[in-house]
């Protein structure tokens, strides 16, 4: 019988951590504040950027929402960002992606100090990670090594199989794998055999961003699937890339969509945030 990994329950635990720590922080005088940046009139960021405020009042933190209109110039938003870089009471900093395709999104994301960066996108945080010093660390891959931990996941001496690349999801993932001693591979689109790849896999995460693609064949029994895709099918209902009705019975444990991988990564924005507002106050 397979075990559903909870990420609603764990993500709450994590928000309520970083909530009270910030609580006792309060008692220094100190009080995070996240800065988000909106370009544009994008339904599904304004829903993304409307969690974020949601999650900072939860926490105990100030947030502020800078929204742009569409035709702003990349001068204009970069100026912006010069402006809360220098604000010593704004400690994290997020650009919502994706941009408005007249504005370069790595010159951007390249432009935000690194010690505000709590995306963890910017090449100084993406260096760090790789060479396992402390940083920010991406919010969705740093989700998911918290799933696996606090769901008894052993991950050291395990196969590990990331399906994806992206610079967001696949490469910081395969990078937090190796460095909790994983043996890792790598698929993406040219990978020859991925059936036979992933069957390697103890512990397969999938990022793929394409509905259901993973089936049982796949998948060797008693993995444990993580699953990282999320779609709105025509019956408006969400799923993953994992067809989970036809994976779930030969795991061991896997992370339902919605529910599993999705809540994790606000709550890890939330922690980074924390993180960066203690490093700059030195505490
Ligand atoms: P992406 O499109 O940037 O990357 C997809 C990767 O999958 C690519 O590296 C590609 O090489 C690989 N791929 C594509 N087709 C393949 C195939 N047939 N076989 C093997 N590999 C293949 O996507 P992304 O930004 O990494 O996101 C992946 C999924 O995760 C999407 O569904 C996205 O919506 C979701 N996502 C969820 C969260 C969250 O918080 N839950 C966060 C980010 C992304």
């Amino acid at each position: 019988m397979y075990e559903i990994i909870d990420g609603k329950r764990i993500s709450q635990e994590i928000k309520d951590e970083v909530k009270q720590e910030t609580a006792e922080l309060a008692g220094k005088g100190i009080k995070p504040c996240l800065a988000v940046i909106l370009v544009g009139n994008d339904p599904a960021s304004q829903v993304y950027v409307g969690n974020k405020k949601k999650a900072c009042e939860y926490c105990g933190f100030d947030s502020i929402s800078v929204e742009m209109p569409e035709e702003t110039s990349e001068a204009e938003l970069l100026e912006k960002i010069k402006e809360l870089n220098e604000d010593d009471s704004v400690n994290g900093i997020l650009v919502q992606l994706p941009l408005p395709k007249h504005i370069n999104e790595d010159l951007v994301i390249e432009s935000i100090n690194p010690a505000k960066d709590v995306d963890g996108f910017h090449p100084v945080s993406v260096g760090n990670l790789l060479i396992g010093r402390p940083g920010f660390l991406s919010c969705t891959p740093a989700g998911i090594i918290e799933l696996l931990k606090r769901s008894d996941v052993e991950i050291a001496g395990k196969e590990c199989v990331v399906i994806g690349r992206s610079n967001i999801v696949g490469k910081p993932m395969s990078v937090l794998m190796l460095r909790e001693n994983a043996t890792v591979t790598i698929c993406h689109s040219r990978t020859k055999d991925l059936k036979e790849v992933c069957k390697r896999a103890d512990i397969l995460i999938v990022a793929i961003g394409k509905p259901k693609m993973i089936t049982k064949e796949y998948v060797k029994d008693g993995a444990v699937v993580i699953d990282v895709g999320i779609h709105r099918m025509e019956d408006k209902k969400l799923c993953g890339d994992v067809d989970f009705d036809d994976v779930a019975p030969i795991c061991s444990k896997i992370t339902p969509v919605p529910g599993g991988v999705g809540p994790m990564t606000i709550a890890m924005l939330m922690k980074n945030c924390l993180l960066g507002t203690k490093r700059q106050n030195e505490v």
